[in-house]
Protein backbone atom coordinates (compact mmCIF):
# COMPACT_ATOMS: atom_id res chain seq x y z
CA UNK A 1 0.00 0.00 0.00
CA UNK A 2 1.34 3.58 -1.13
CA UNK A 3 1.22 6.39 1.22
CA UNK A 4 0.02 9.04 -0.56
CA UNK A 5 -0.61 12.88 0.20
CA UNK A 6 -1.09 13.66 4.05
CA UNK A 7 -4.38 14.94 4.83
CA UNK A 8 -4.39 15.75 8.26
CA UNK A 9 -1.77 16.14 10.97
CA UNK A 10 -3.47 15.41 14.87
CA UNK A 11 -1.79 16.19 17.90
CA UNK A 12 -0.72 12.54 18.02
CA UNK A 13 -1.37 11.54 14.70
CA UNK A 14 -0.87 11.82 10.88
CA UNK A 15 -3.32 10.74 8.37
CA UNK A 16 -2.62 9.80 4.88
CA UNK A 17 -4.04 8.96 1.80
CA UNK A 18 -3.36 5.85 -0.16
CA UNK A 19 -3.80 4.68 -3.91
CA UNK A 20 -7.04 3.48 -2.61
CA UNK A 21 -9.80 5.46 -1.85
CA UNK A 22 -11.02 3.11 0.68
CA UNK A 23 -8.31 3.36 2.96
CA UNK A 24 -5.77 5.53 4.80
CA UNK A 25 -2.52 5.37 6.47
CA UNK A 26 -2.71 6.21 10.08
CA UNK A 27 1.29 7.28 11.31
CA UNK A 28 1.44 7.32 15.12
CA UNK A 29 3.78 10.34 17.01
CA UNK A 30 5.77 10.65 20.17
CA UNK A 31 4.32 14.16 20.47
CA UNK A 32 2.03 14.19 23.85
CA UNK A 33 -0.19 17.09 24.67
CA UNK A 34 -2.82 17.67 27.86
CA UNK A 35 -5.32 20.67 28.97
CA UNK A 36 -6.76 21.38 24.98
CA UNK A 37 -2.84 21.42 23.88
CA UNK A 38 -1.62 23.59 26.56
CA UNK A 39 0.91 21.47 28.13
CA UNK A 40 3.08 19.83 25.44
CA UNK A 41 6.29 17.04 26.05
CA UNK A 42 7.38 14.07 24.11
CA UNK A 43 6.76 10.13 25.58
CA UNK A 44 9.69 8.22 23.85
CA UNK A 45 8.33 5.07 22.36
CA UNK A 46 5.22 6.20 22.45
CA UNK A 47 3.60 6.57 18.89
CA UNK A 48 4.80 2.74 18.48
CA UNK A 49 2.78 1.43 21.77
CA UNK A 50 -0.09 3.32 20.76
CA UNK A 51 -0.83 1.85 17.09
CA UNK A 52 0.35 -1.74 18.64
CA UNK A 53 -1.58 -2.00 21.20
CA UNK A 54 -4.78 -0.17 19.16
CA UNK A 55 -4.81 -2.49 16.63
CA UNK A 56 -4.53 -5.45 19.24
CA UNK A 57 -7.48 -4.39 21.20
CA UNK A 58 -9.63 -3.35 17.69
CA UNK A 59 -8.91 -7.01 17.10
CA UNK A 60 -9.71 -8.29 20.00
CA UNK A 61 -13.10 -6.50 19.61
CA UNK A 62 -13.73 -7.29 16.45
CA UNK A 63 -13.54 -10.90 17.36
CA UNK A 64 -16.42 -10.15 19.59
CA UNK A 65 -18.85 -8.08 16.99
CA UNK A 66 -17.58 -4.40 17.22
CA UNK A 67 -16.82 -3.31 14.09
CA UNK A 68 -13.62 -1.53 13.74
CA UNK A 69 -11.57 0.90 11.03
CA UNK A 70 -8.24 -1.91 11.68
CA UNK A 71 -7.15 -3.40 8.55
CA UNK A 72 -3.83 -3.75 8.51
CA UNK A 73 -0.40 -3.23 10.55
CA UNK A 74 2.14 -1.63 8.29
CA UNK A 75 4.76 -1.08 10.61
CA UNK A 76 5.80 -0.21 14.45
CA UNK A 77 3.87 2.98 13.91
CA UNK A 78 2.08 3.00 10.76
CA UNK A 79 -1.59 1.32 10.58
CA UNK A 80 -3.93 0.57 7.58
CA UNK A 81 -7.61 1.76 7.99
CA UNK A 82 -10.56 2.06 5.96
CA UNK A 83 -11.46 5.65 5.56
CA UNK A 84 -14.38 6.72 7.38
CA UNK A 85 -15.78 10.54 8.42
CA UNK A 86 -15.26 11.25 11.90
CA UNK A 87 -18.64 11.64 13.77
CA UNK A 88 -17.40 15.44 15.74
CA UNK A 89 -18.24 13.30 19.34
CA UNK A 90 -15.96 12.26 21.78
CA UNK A 91 -17.53 9.33 23.45
CA UNK A 92 -16.71 8.99 26.73
CA UNK A 93 -17.44 5.76 29.32
CA UNK A 94 -16.96 5.70 32.74
CA UNK A 95 -16.84 3.22 35.20
CA UNK A 96 -14.94 4.90 37.97
CA UNK A 97 -14.83 8.53 39.07
CA UNK A 98 -11.96 9.96 37.65
CA UNK A 99 -10.81 13.39 35.92
CA UNK A 100 -13.20 15.85 34.73
CA UNK A 101 -16.46 14.31 36.55
CA UNK A 102 -14.56 14.44 39.61
CA UNK A 103 -13.73 17.40 39.22
CA UNK A 104 -16.90 18.91 37.93
CA UNK A 105 -18.98 17.24 40.66
CA UNK A 106 -16.90 17.97 43.83
CA UNK A 107 -16.32 13.94 43.76
CA UNK A 108 -13.40 12.10 45.05
CA UNK A 109 -11.20 9.68 42.77
CA UNK A 110 -12.10 6.04 42.54
CA UNK A 111 -15.44 5.91 43.37
CA UNK A 112 -17.17 2.70 41.28
CA UNK A 113 -19.77 4.29 39.36
CA UNK A 114 -23.16 1.82 40.34
CA UNK A 115 -23.33 1.34 36.65
CA UNK A 116 -21.26 2.69 33.78
CA UNK A 117 -22.13 6.17 31.81
CA UNK A 118 -21.61 7.18 28.45
CA UNK A 119 -21.08 11.02 28.32
CA UNK A 120 -20.44 12.86 24.16
CA UNK A 121 -18.05 15.52 24.29
CA UNK A 122 -18.47 17.96 21.48
CA UNK A 123 -15.19 17.64 19.27
CA UNK A 124 -14.23 20.96 18.99
CA UNK A 125 -10.76 22.32 20.30
CA UNK A 126 -11.96 25.75 19.72
CA UNK A 127 -14.48 25.50 22.33
CA UNK A 128 -12.33 23.03 24.79
CA UNK A 129 -14.80 20.21 23.71
CA UNK A 130 -18.24 20.89 25.72
CA UNK A 131 -20.13 17.97 27.07
CA UNK A 132 -23.56 18.19 25.05
CA UNK A 133 -26.83 16.74 25.43
CA UNK A 134 -28.69 14.78 23.56
CA UNK A 135 -31.07 17.21 22.61
CA UNK A 136 -27.88 20.02 21.17
CA UNK A 137 -26.44 16.61 19.62
CA UNK A 138 -29.85 16.80 17.48
CA UNK A 139 -30.28 20.67 16.89
CA UNK A 140 -26.61 20.87 15.81
CA UNK A 141 -26.96 17.85 13.62
CA UNK A 142 -23.99 16.65 15.50
CA UNK A 143 -25.32 12.85 14.93
CA UNK A 144 -28.40 11.67 13.77
CA UNK A 145 -30.52 10.21 16.76
CA UNK A 146 -30.39 6.78 15.02
CA UNK A 147 -26.83 6.84 15.06
CA UNK A 148 -26.09 8.78 18.28
CA UNK A 149 -28.00 5.45 19.72
CA UNK A 150 -26.09 2.92 18.11
CA UNK A 151 -22.83 4.48 19.36
CA UNK A 152 -23.76 4.58 22.41
CA UNK A 153 -24.80 0.61 22.29
CA UNK A 154 -21.60 0.09 20.95
CA UNK A 155 -19.54 2.09 23.24
CA UNK A 156 -21.09 0.19 26.49
CA UNK A 157 -20.53 -2.96 24.44
CA UNK A 158 -16.88 -2.07 23.98
CA UNK A 159 -16.44 -0.98 27.89
CA UNK A 160 -17.93 -4.58 28.71
CA UNK A 161 -15.22 -6.47 26.80
CA UNK A 162 -12.33 -4.18 27.04
CA UNK A 163 -12.77 -4.28 30.80
CA UNK A 164 -13.18 -7.74 31.25
CA UNK A 165 -9.87 -8.16 29.21
CA UNK A 166 -8.10 -5.82 31.39
CA UNK A 167 -9.10 -7.23 34.72
CA UNK A 168 -7.43 -10.27 33.65
CA UNK A 169 -4.53 -8.71 33.15
CA UNK A 170 -4.88 -6.87 36.30
CA UNK A 171 -5.66 -3.81 34.92
CA UNK A 172 -8.73 -1.83 36.32
CA UNK A 173 -10.87 0.20 33.37
CA UNK A 174 -11.35 3.39 35.15
CA UNK A 175 -12.71 5.03 31.96
CA UNK A 176 -11.76 5.84 28.26
CA UNK A 177 -13.02 7.33 25.61
CA UNK A 178 -13.83 6.27 21.74
CA UNK A 179 -14.14 7.87 18.36
CA UNK A 180 -16.67 6.57 15.71
CA UNK A 181 -16.91 7.29 12.06
CA UNK A 182 -18.99 6.21 9.21
CA UNK A 183 -18.13 5.12 5.30
CA UNK A 184 -18.72 6.41 2.39
CA UNK A 185 -21.07 3.30 2.64
CA UNK A 186 -22.86 4.25 5.25
CA UNK A 187 -21.25 1.74 7.63
CA UNK A 188 -21.26 2.78 11.30
CA UNK A 189 -17.11 1.88 12.55
CA UNK A 190 -15.31 2.36 15.29
CA UNK A 191 -12.16 4.42 14.66
CA UNK A 192 -9.70 6.22 16.26
CA UNK A 193 -7.64 4.78 19.01
CA UNK A 194 -7.67 3.09 22.39
CA UNK A 195 -4.27 3.74 24.14
CA UNK A 196 -3.00 4.61 27.35
CA UNK A 197 -4.13 8.42 25.75
CA UNK A 198 -7.11 7.65 25.66
CA UNK A 199 -8.46 5.78 28.52
CA UNK A 200 -7.46 5.20 32.57
CA UNK A 201 -5.88 2.40 33.26
CA UNK A 202 -5.09 1.56 37.11
CA UNK A 203 -3.42 -1.35 38.25
CA UNK A 204 -6.09 -3.45 40.08
CA UNK A 205 -4.13 -3.99 43.56
CA UNK A 206 -2.19 -0.81 43.75
CA UNK A 207 -4.08 1.33 42.31
CA UNK A 208 -0.87 2.75 40.51
CA UNK A 209 -1.61 4.97 37.46
CA UNK A 210 -0.34 3.35 34.14
CA UNK A 211 -1.99 6.32 31.69
CA UNK A 212 -1.34 9.43 30.23
CA UNK A 213 -2.25 11.09 33.75
CA UNK A 214 1.30 10.58 34.56
CA UNK A 215 2.30 13.14 31.86
CA UNK A 216 -0.78 15.17 32.75
CA UNK A 217 -0.01 15.48 36.22
CA UNK A 218 4.35 15.21 36.44
CA UNK A 219 3.73 11.76 38.14
CA UNK A 220 7.04 10.47 36.77
CA UNK A 221 7.86 7.25 35.01
CA UNK A 222 5.41 8.17 31.84
CA UNK A 223 7.44 5.97 29.48
CA UNK A 224 7.77 2.78 32.09
CA UNK A 225 3.61 3.28 32.28
CA UNK A 226 2.98 2.93 28.58
CA UNK A 227 5.52 0.12 28.71
CA UNK A 228 4.15 -1.78 31.79
CA UNK A 229 0.46 -1.46 29.74
CA UNK A 230 2.01 -2.74 26.82
CA UNK A 231 3.45 -5.69 28.44
CA UNK A 232 -0.01 -6.72 30.16
CA UNK A 233 -2.34 -6.22 27.03
CA UNK A 234 0.70 -8.75 25.18
CA UNK A 235 -0.05 -11.08 27.59
CA UNK A 236 -1.68 -14.06 26.33
CA UNK A 237 -4.24 -16.07 28.75
CA UNK A 238 -4.87 -19.67 28.80
N1 LIG B 1 -10.02 11.73 27.00
C1 LIG B 1 -9.35 11.71 25.79
N2 LIG B 1 -9.29 12.86 25.05
C2 LIG B 1 -9.84 14.02 25.47
C3 LIG B 1 -10.51 14.04 26.71
C4 LIG B 1 -10.57 12.88 27.45
O1 LIG B 1 -8.85 10.67 25.37
O2 LIG B 1 -9.76 15.03 24.74
C5 LIG B 1 -10.11 10.49 27.81
C6 LIG B 1 -9.26 10.57 29.07
O3 LIG B 1 -7.99 10.01 28.86
C7 LIG B 1 -10.05 9.75 30.06
C8 LIG B 1 -11.51 9.88 29.58
O4 LIG B 1 -11.44 10.33 28.24
O5 LIG B 1 -9.70 8.37 29.95
C9 LIG B 1 -12.31 10.86 30.42
O6 LIG B 1 -11.65 12.08 30.48
P1 LIG B 1 -12.19 13.27 31.39
O7 LIG B 1 -13.52 13.72 30.88
O8 LIG B 1 -12.12 12.88 32.81
O9 LIG B 1 -11.24 14.47 31.05
P2 LIG B 1 -9.78 14.89 31.52
O10 LIG B 1 -9.57 14.44 32.92
O11 LIG B 1 -8.88 14.23 30.52
O12 LIG B 1 -9.85 16.38 31.38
Amino acid sequence: MEKGRMLYEGKAKKVYETDNPEYRIVSYKDDATAFNGEKKGTIVGKGAINNQMSNLLFQMLAKNGIPTHFVEELSERETVVKAVEIVPLEVVVRNVTAGSMAKRLGLEEGRELSHPIVEFYYKRDDLGDPLVTDAQIEVLELAPAKIRDEIREMALQVNELLARFMADRGILLVDFKLEFGVTESGELLLADEISPDTCRFWDIETKEKLDKDRFRRDLGNVEGAYQEMMKRVSEVQN
